[in-house]
């Protein structure tokens, strides 16, 4: 089969936001990877949040693959959002996070956020709360997917805790807003570490940090300096720094040249899923967000209003979340095996959703990888 997108996102050891390091790991802790799939003895509980949109529909798919699989779940369900205000009058419910807290493992499902008003994202607060610091967001070309380019593997670690998501904005004087871009040496040196680690954990062969520390010399600047320092103890992988603008220009005319790259959250966000376009869209492309405490899986993608309730959503994005999962709980065996279903079900071309130029709904396409994982 291919090769894995990902083989581990848990790359030990991971930094923690005191500048220690301590083991990244997720409860209930790696399985033998030899022990049967279909006689489990542990239950994994997973926190689970179906989201808004078509998160319900891409999570209840996961769901059903993930179970196919023989292994043994206990999902923890929770909702967050607009929806719950009216129950608890926040979109984000104290339970959700001790929920993920005390499992360790979440699965979510994409959670709108309302567009120059309302409430503060429960994505970015939920990633603040819990102190997940590192998203890890692969995107690579897979068979029977038409993409301009052939052989894209990218990873985008993003670091995920400020930055202009941290959210302090306020208005000067009527007509004049400011907005504060936080960045610190203790978290750009914790995510420098987190993508070193990542690449000599998964055999990558170079890091590029993406910056725009020629406009903002001091906080990207900063970025850029702890990059530097970093890269300096792992002499085996090459470094690089592009500018973003250039970095952008350069991967859609030569992707292939990127291999696991390193930003700040805004450009992470948004490079990522320009990445994600450059191998089928955001249907395909999952990511994990990574803390010492906790991690959460999730698709890159939004909770595509346009297509909700309609049955037609690609859960591949979640799935691939969810393949990141077991990759961590050491389910080698299981994730291999929804991969190369998902794989099988793409190479074969009859049942895959619209985004991908297929006419098959969700539940056809889940069928159908539940029926090659069997084979
Ligand atoms: P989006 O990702 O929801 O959709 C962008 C386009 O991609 C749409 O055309 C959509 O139909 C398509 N698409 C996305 N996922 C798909 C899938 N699985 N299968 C098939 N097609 C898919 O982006 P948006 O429209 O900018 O955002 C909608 C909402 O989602 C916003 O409220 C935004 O804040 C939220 N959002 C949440 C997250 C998250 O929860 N992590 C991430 C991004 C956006």
């Amino acid at each position: 089969m291919a090769t894995p997108t990902v083989t581990t996102t848990s790359p030990p050891p991971a930094a923690s936001t005191n500048g220690t390091t301590e083991p990244a790991s997720a409860s209930p802790g790696p399985q033998s990877p030899d022990s049967p799939i279909t006689s489990s003895p542990l239950p994994y509980t997973v926190t689970l949040i179906p989201g808004d949109g078509i998160g319900p529909e891409v999570i209840d798919a996961t769901v059903q693959v993930l179970e196919a699989t023989g292994l043994s779940f206990v999902w923890e369900r929770h909702d967050a959002g607009a929806e719950v205000i009216s129950k608890y009058g926040t979109p984000l419910p104290d339970q959700v996070v001790t929920s993920i807290l005390k499992n360790r493992l979440a699965l979510k499902g994409p959670i709108a956020t309302p567009i120059g008003t309302g409430f503060t994202s429960v994505n970015v607060t939920l990633r603040k709360r819990l102190g997940l610091y590192a998203n890890v967001r692969p995107a690579r070309c897979l068979p029977g997917i038409k993409t301009p380019f052939p052989d894209v593997d990218v990873v985008v670690i993003r670091e995920n805790s400020e930055d202009l998501y941290s959210g302090i904005e306020h208005v000067v004087v009527p007509g004049v807003v400011e907005s504060l871009k936080i960045i610190t040496e203790v978290a750009s040196t914790r995510i420098a570490r987190y993508a070193f680690e990542y690449a000599t954990a998964n055999g990558r062969k170079k890091v590029t940090a993406a910056h725009k520390a020629n406009i903002m010399k001091l906080s990207d600047g900063l970025f850029l300096e702890c990059c530097k320092k970093v890269a300096r103890e792992y002499p085996d992988i090459e470094y690089q720094e592009v500018i973003v603008d250039n970095a952008c220009m350069q991967l859609v005319t030569k992707p292939q040249q990127f291999d696991v790259m390193v930003m700040e959250n805004l450009y992470g966000d948004i490079v990522s899923d320009l990445v994600s376009g450059l191998v089928g869209g955001l249907g395909v492309t999952g990511s994990a967000n990574i803390g010492p405490d906790a991690t959460m899986y999730e698709a890159v993608h939004g909770s595509a209003p346009d297509i909700a309730g309609k049955g037609l959503a690609n859960p591949t994005a979640v799935l691939m979340s969810a393949i990141m999962m077991l990759r961590d709980l050491n389910e080698t065996e299981a994730a291999d095996r929804i991969e190369k279903a998902i794989l099988s079900v793409f190479r074969a071309g009859k049942h895959v959703t619209r985004d991908l130029g297929g006419n098959a709904t969700t539940a056809e396409y889940v069928k159908a990888v539940i029926g090659k994982m069997g084979t």
